[in-house]
């Protein structure tokens, strides 16, 4: 009969409407095989790294952390933090043997636009603007607090108290900065402004800053984890392996008049150092292409550091959204979607920030509801649209958190064969709002990471206040080995 017919028509067309979509989201799923191939690049890069002194995909950058806090750190100090997204002025009080009551007051500052991608000195100027605010708000103007400074950006440091900006990422592009000591362009900013004395102790990284912050609580903690708007990992490499730092024969030459006893027990101390290893660059020399779709070298192009960060760019909070987009604008000009309609909401970039993705792919969420998410962006779509959306955030989410499951197999086995065992318990410090908030990205992540690394087993520990708490803890460990 006709009516049979017609439904046979909508079912074959719905069946390649389904075949389409299913073709394209396969570009997103990696085998087992690939997963040990990335795991292996990821290994590479970490050794070439710490070899290399010049250009590498991976930066390995020293940080000048040889200790993991030990419990006896006390003191009053400022955390000074500049994530992606915003600047945050924290005090925190350490009080020795009493972890549990380290005391945090804080306040968050967010970071217009036009700062970020303005001149250096108003970044600065707007920074040192938001710490005067905050010891107006704490009463402390006069109080010259030791302080820590993270910074979330990738530096080369010479000690723990200079860091040179190599290059910006997550779209920041303020002038005159890479290149230049971050800490004294702080230390300028403030002198500018002439209201009040700071005395800045300690630069870290916020991979750095999370590691320490978990490690006050668990001893075992000697890995840092971002996972948000960039993705990064911080771990602690025995100091005879970093091979591009001669400090140590620096070290034996200034203190040639230490008995030898003395020099021995420094020595020992500085046996390992922390290492922010920038691994968001795994790719820039290539080394992922086979894995790369075209919808990620649109979001590359599109970005302000074409080229660069390319892993960062398949895995962090920044992007995500941004490769969904340019998957679904694929589907609608193949009429899959949205009635083939592109319209101008599906043009715009950065609609789909990671809080979208986590709502969307929430599984307590009625496709009604994710319905109406996408109304409130400006997309209008039928329920089957809805599934469709769902199924694209699921794919592009899916293989973040297993590229990063794949990376953090790497550093754990590197570490494990460091050590000369068969069995390596390691926890992971970690932050970030891809890990904190999306449904699955954590699951997959320490799933993967099982799978791909089965002689290590990885403990994930979320970390509270972390990359801050973390910057005035090193500065405490700083100030307490200066006291010695
Ligand atoms: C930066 C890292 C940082 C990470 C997480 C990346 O874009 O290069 O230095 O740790 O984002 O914030
Ligand atoms: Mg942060």
């Amino acid at each position: 009969s006709k009516g049979a017919a017609l439904v046979t028509a909508v079912a074959q067309r719905l069946a390649s409407r389904r075949h389409q979509v299913d073709e394209t989201l396969s570009s997103f799923r990696l085998s087992q095989e690939q997963l040990k191939l990335v795991k292996a690049r990821m290994r590479a890069g970490l050794e070439a790294g710490l070899k290399t002194k010049g250009h590498s995909a991976i930066k390995m950058l020293p940080s000048f952390v040889y200790h993991t806090p030990d419990g006896t750190e006390h003191g009053k100090y400022l955390a000074l933090d500049l994530g992606g997204t915003n600047f945050r002025a924290m005090l925190v009080n350490f009080r020795k043997g009493l972890q549990q009551n380290t005391r945090l007051y804080h306040k968050i500052y967010t970071i217009p636009l036009e700062i970020m991608q303005g001149t250096g000195e108003e970044l600065f100027d707007h920074l040192a603007q938001c710490v005067s605010d905050f010891l107006d708000y704490m009463g402390m103007k006069n109080a010259r607090l030791p302080a820590g400074f993270t910074f979330s950006f990738p530096c080369e440091q010479t000690a723990i108290d200079t860091g040179t900006l190599v290059s910006w990422t997550k779209g920041f592009k303020a002038t005159d900065c890479e290149g230049h000591d971050v800490v004294n362009m702080l230390r300028e900013a403030i002198k500018r402004r002439n209201d009040f004395e700071l005395d800045i102790a300690a630069v870290v990284n916020d991979t750095v800053g999370t590691m320490m912050s978990c490690a006050y609580e668990d001893p075992q903690c000697e890995i840092g984890m971002i996972a948000g708007t960039g993705t990064n990992v911080c771990y602690m490499e025995e100091v005879k392996n970093i091979e591009k730092t001669e400090q140590k024969k620096e070290k034996t030459d200034e203190d040639k008049g230490t008995p030898d006893e003395e020099q021995d027990k420094a020595d020992a101390e500085m046996l390992k150092m922390c290492i922010n290893t920038e691994w968001g660059g795994l790719g820039d020399d290539g080394s992922l292409d086979d894995i790369i779709t075209p919808y990620d070298t649109e979001v590359d192009q599109n970005s302000v550091n074409p080229g660069k960060q390319r892993f960062e760019k398949l895995t962090s909070g920044m992007y995500l959204g941004e490769v969904v987009r340019h998957v679904l604008l694929d589907l609608t000009r193949g009429s899959l979607l949205f009635r083939g309609h592109v319209t101008e909401a599906l043009k715009t970039r950065d609609i789909f920030q990671t809080k979208y993705l986590s709502q969307i792919e929430s599984d307590r969420l009625a496709l009604l509801q994710i319905r109406s998410i996408l109304q409130q962006l400006g997309l209008e779509g039928n329920c089957d649209d809805s599934i469709i959306v769902k199924e694209v955030c699921g794919a592009v989410s899916r293989r973040a958190a297993q590229l990063c499951g794949a990376g953090m197999a790497a550093v754990v086995d590197k570490i494990r064969e460091n050590r000369g065992l068969d069995h390596l318990d390691i926890t992971v410090g970690v932050d970030g709002a891809l890990y904190k908030l999306h449904p699955h990205f954590s699951g997959i992540l320490k799933e993967t990471a099982k799978v791909m690394a089965p002689q290590c087993n990885v403990t994930f520990l979320p970390s509270e206040e972390g990359s801050g708490k973390g910057a005035a803890l090193i500065t405490a460990v700083v100030r307490k080995m200066q006291e010695m």
